[in-house]
């Protein structure tokens, strides 16, 4: 089973602040998940889960130091695969590279970690450019993939409008303070024809249910866990559709009996109760046009 990473807290206490719910505004919750000495809160009004009170994103950057950087090198490739094969079933297949009229196709990896995962599309023929805040992983996807990396936020970066094929944020959006501020500003990057994948734990999925507070994802660096529907709602609000959806993982691996592993699985991903999503999404009012990346 693979473990989510979870930053221990520094020496220093961490400033935390009540939120408004990021998708309704509103500021009551009803129901409670409590893990490792913080809260989950549900959304009364829209249901989405938000950490409160949350942590300011200046310490959320301020974990992400040398640790990080060797638990991701000590998993990088099992996640790559992964990634590679729910991208792939959402239709983003790095060996399609160039667009119908022979155009190069380019990529964004918001979160790129390690670069692992970017430098197979970079390999295939993709331009491909990374951002990343953590500055020892953004140093070793330059000097060991070689990959154009920004260090920083998307919203610090400053990349040119209307430029991207595909933007691609494996398990980051249930980490920012703002997924907001984040998705408008991907809209800006995309180009009209482009798409967004976006990968997150499923707050609907069989495992939260089962498992509330102790869901693996429950976790400190969490601020927000979505589901289908609030994610869906939060990138119609800043201009998406929601094009794709898909799931995966069921039955918690090792937990007994073991014999309902398969069926579980199976049934979790046919019914869109999979432990971790993948959506697909794009630009609200190009939606009719032939997208780019899957010609
Ligand atoms: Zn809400």
């Amino acid at each position: 089973m693979i473990r989510t990473f979870s930053s221990n807290a520094g020496a220093e206490p961490e400033e935390a602040t009540t939120l408004p719910c990021p998708l309704c505004g509103a500021m009551e919750t009803r129901g409670e998940w409590p893990a490792q000495g913080i809260a989950f809160k549900r959304c009364s009004t829209c249901g989405l889960w938000r950490q409160d009170p949350q942590p300011h994103a200046q310490a959320i950057v301020a974990r992400y130091g040398d640790d990080y950087l060797a638990y991701e090198t000590a998993r990088h490739m099992e996640y790559r695969g992964i990634a590679l094969r729910s991208l792939s079933e959402a239709g983003l297949e790095p060996a399609r590279s160039s667009a119908s009229d022979g155009r190069r196709l380019s990529v964004l990896e918001i979160g790129c970690a390690t670069g692992a995962l970017l430098s197979v599309f970079a390999e295939a023929g993709w331009a491909a450019t990374g951002v990343e805040v953590g500055p020892s992983m953004a140093a070793y996807a330059r000097s060991v993939f070689g990959l154009n990396v920004v260090q920083g936020t998307i919203e610090t970066a400053g990349l040119p409008a209307s430029t991207c094929d595909a933007v691609v944020a494996t398990h980051l959006v249930e980490h920012l303070n703002d997924p907001r501020s984040f998705l408008r500003e991907v809209r800006r990057t995309l180009r009209h024809d482009g798409a967004l994948w976006l990968v997150t734990p499923n707050a609907d999925g069989f495992q939260a249910r089962l498992k509330g507070a102790h869901w693996r994802s429950a976790i400190r660096d969490h601020l927000y866990l979505f589901s289908v529907r609030t994610l869906g709602a939060l990138l119609s609000a800043e201009g998406f559709s929601v094009d794709h959806v898909g799931t995966w993982g069921g039955w918690p691996a090792g937990m007994r009996p073991l014999f309902l592993k398969k069926p579980v699985d199976a049934a979790a991903k046919r019914l869109g109760w999979g432990d971790v999503m993948v959506i697909r999404a794009t630009i609200k009012a190009r939606k009719r046009q032939e997208p780019a990346w899957n010609t």
